[in-house]
C-alpha cells in the first residue's frame, strides 16, 4: 500500500474514494465511517434493485428510472452516471450543504463520475483503489454471490477499463491488506 502523491488534506472537503466492483472500497469506507464518525458519508440514488440486507436511505435511495431521469432533468446531481445497467447518482445539495458547513464530505462512486466531480472540484482529494491483481478480483466479485452471471461480466469488463484509470487520481492504494489499506486512507486524510 502506497500513497504516491499526496495533496494538502486541509486544502479539501471533498473526498472522492473510487475503485473498480469488488474492490473492497464499499467495506474500506465503511470502516472508515465507524472509525470517524465526522465524516459525512454521501448516500447515493441508484435505479439497482437492493440486495439482501440493503437499507433505502442507508446503502442508498433506491428509485425507479423514470424517477431518477427526473431528477438529473432537475440538475439534482452533483455527479451521475451508469454502471453495469443502471444509474447511480451523488445528491448534489445535501453534498454542497455539508462541505459549506465545513465537513469532511467522502463520496465512494465509479470511475466516470470520479471524473466528473475532479473536473467540477479540482480542489477534492481523489483516491483510487486498486485490487493486488485483476484475477484477485475477479475472485472476490465472484464470490460476493449476489450479482447475476451476466452482470458479474458486465463489472469484470468495466473494471478492466477502470483500472487502467488510477493513474489520473492523487492517491492509488492496493488493497491486499484491508488494515494497512485502510490506514493509507486515513494518512490520506488526516496525514
Ligand atoms: P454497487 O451496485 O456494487 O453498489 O455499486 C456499483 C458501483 O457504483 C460501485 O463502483 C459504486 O462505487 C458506484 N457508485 C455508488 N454510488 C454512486 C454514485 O452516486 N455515483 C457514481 N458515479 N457511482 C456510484
Amino acid at each position: 500500500n502506497c500513497a504516491t502523491t499526496k495533496k494538502n488534506p486541509s486544502s479539501g472537503k471533498l473526498i472522492v474514494l473510487t475503485g473498480p466492483s469488488g474492490v473492497g472500497k464499499g467495506t474500506l469506507m465503511r470502516s472508515l465511517l465507524q472509525r470517524h464518525p465526522e465524516l459525512y458519508y454521501s448516500v447515493s440514488a441508484t435505479t439497482r434493485p437492493p440486495r439482501p440486507g440493503e437499507v433505502n436511505g442507508e446503502s442508498y435511495y433506491f428509485v425507479s428510472r423514470s424517477k431518477f431521469e427526473e431528477l438529473i432533468a432537475q440538475g439534482e446531481f452533483l455527479e451521475s452516471a451508469e454502471f453495469a445497467g443502471n444509474y447511480y447518482g451523488t445528491p448534489r445539495e445535501a453534498v454542497l450543504n455539508q462541505v459549506q458547513s465545513g465537513k469532511l464530505v467522502v463520496l465512494e462512486i465509479e470511475l466516470a463520475g470520479a471524473r466528473q466531480v475532479r473536473a467540477s472540484f479540482p480542489e477534492a482529494l481523489s483516491i483510487f483503489i486498486l485490487p493486488p491483481s485483476f484475477e484477485e478480483l475477479e475472485k472476490r466479485i465472484r464470490g460476493r454471490g449476489q450479482d447475476s452471471e451476466e452482470a458479474i461480466t458486465r463489472r469484470l469488463q468495466r473494471a478492466k477499463e477502470e483500472i487502467q484509470a488510477a493513474d489520473e487520481f492523487d492517491i492509488q492504494i492496493v488493497n491486499d491488506n484491508f488494515e494497512a489499506a485502510l490506514q493509507a486512507i486515513e494518512v490520506a486524510l488526516f496525514g
